[in-house]
């Protein structure tokens, strides 16, 4: 027999939108239950060091804070499932969400803070030297590369934006773009070329990420030309990947709309989706700003928004009686 669950109010998403959502609808009575997902705690659980999160002077790691936000949630009344949604539909009301495990929920409202995942370029060398050196957020991050010699790869709005930011911190940013020509605006293009701190190098892929020393940290790329095939190195000590990011949406297509990029669409000023009493908060919904602290906020937007349309409801039930 299949298990069945009803909920005012379900979250779907373990990262600082989702318990944040959890704290603020648990607060205000909803009595949530948050749908950790695939990866519990969402990307602060693949960081470590954290230094941007207000209310910490040291620094913190991210794990820690993931496990102090669902302890705050659960403290204040939330209920937390290890169980990931296969499956949604927000034809119906309630609506029903299904899990791996095979439970389904039925749900008044729903917060979706499923988040996003940066794309990496895919070498094992990547893999290896991330937190050594290798880092997909140049505003969480940059802060440990002052004064150093960086490198950005990528070529569009993210890249250029991280790039500028680096010369914050060092006078050595070095662009590396697979093509002759950035995919980013305009202004943001003019913003770069006219910078005495950044220099691109174009038409290269990297070819292997370098590490070196004990404890091991990054020391260079290798460089490869899509024009000569030559390889040659880069010495760097900070690489930030900027390639773009993938949000964990595939499972609301054709029910919620989306961006050309499929990021969640909504109401401009608040979290509210296509589907009244479905909201979105968190990268899954942001492709700008992308930072913990904002997500925490958007975070507290859904559920203060969720918590107004279910009190609309329940008066439309009482005056329909
Ligand atoms: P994006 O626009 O998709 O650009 C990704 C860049 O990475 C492209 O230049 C692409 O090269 C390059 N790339 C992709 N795969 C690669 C690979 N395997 N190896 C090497 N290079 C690779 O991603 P984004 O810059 O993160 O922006 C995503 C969306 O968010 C866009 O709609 C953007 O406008 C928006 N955004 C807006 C702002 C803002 O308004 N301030 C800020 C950030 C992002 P090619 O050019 O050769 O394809």
């Amino acid at each position: 027999m299949t298990n069945s669950i009803s909920t005012r109010l379900a979250v779907l998403g373990s990262g600082p939108a989702g318990y944040t959502a959890a704290i603020y609808a648990a607060r205000a009575g909803l009595s949530p239950i948050v749908i950790q997902g695939i990866q519990p705690g969402g990307q602060l659980t693949i960081t470590t060091d954290v230094e941007n999160y207000p209310g910490f002077r040291d620094v913190i790691q991210g794990p820690w804070l993931m496990e102090e936000m669902q302890a705050q949630a659960e403290h204040v009344g939330a209920k937390t499932v290890w169980d990931h949604i296969v499956s949604v539909d927000f034809s119906r009301r309630p609506f029903v969400l299904t899990g791996d495990s095979g439970t389904q929920y039925h749900a008044d409202a729903v917060v979706i803070a499923t988040g996003a995942q940066a794309r990496w370029l895919g070498l094992p060398s990547e893999e290896h030297m991330k937190n050594k050196g290798v880092s997909a957020c140049a505003t969480c991050d940059g802060f440990f590369f002052r004064g150093k010699k960086v490198a950005v790869i990528g070529g569009g709005n993210t890249a250029v934006e991280e790039a500028l930011y680096m010369t914050n911190h060092t006078t050595d940013v070095t662009l590396v773009h697979r093509r002759d020509s950035l995919r980013a605006e305009k202004i943001l293009q003019e913003r770069l070329f006219a910078n005495p701190h950044v220099k691109v190098i174009w038409d290269s892929e990297v070819a292997e990420f370098v590490g070196g020393g004990d404890p091991e940290t990054l020391v260079g790329l290798d460089l490869k030309s899509k024009l000569t095939g030559e390889v040659s190195r880069l010495s760097v000590e900070g690489a930030f990947v900027a390639i773009g990011h993938k949000p964990a949406t595939g499972l609301f297509a054709g029910q919620l709309d989306l961006d050309e990029d499929g990021y969640i669409k909504v109401e401009a000023g608040t979290t509210n989706t296509s589907i009244p009493g479905v909201f979105a908060c968190g990268d899954v919904m942001d492709k700008i700003y992308r930072q913990a602290v904002t997500a925490a906020g958007t975070g507290c937007m859904a559920a203060l928004d969720a918590e107004k349309y279910l009190a609309a409801q329940e008066y439309e039930a009482l005056a329909a009686e």
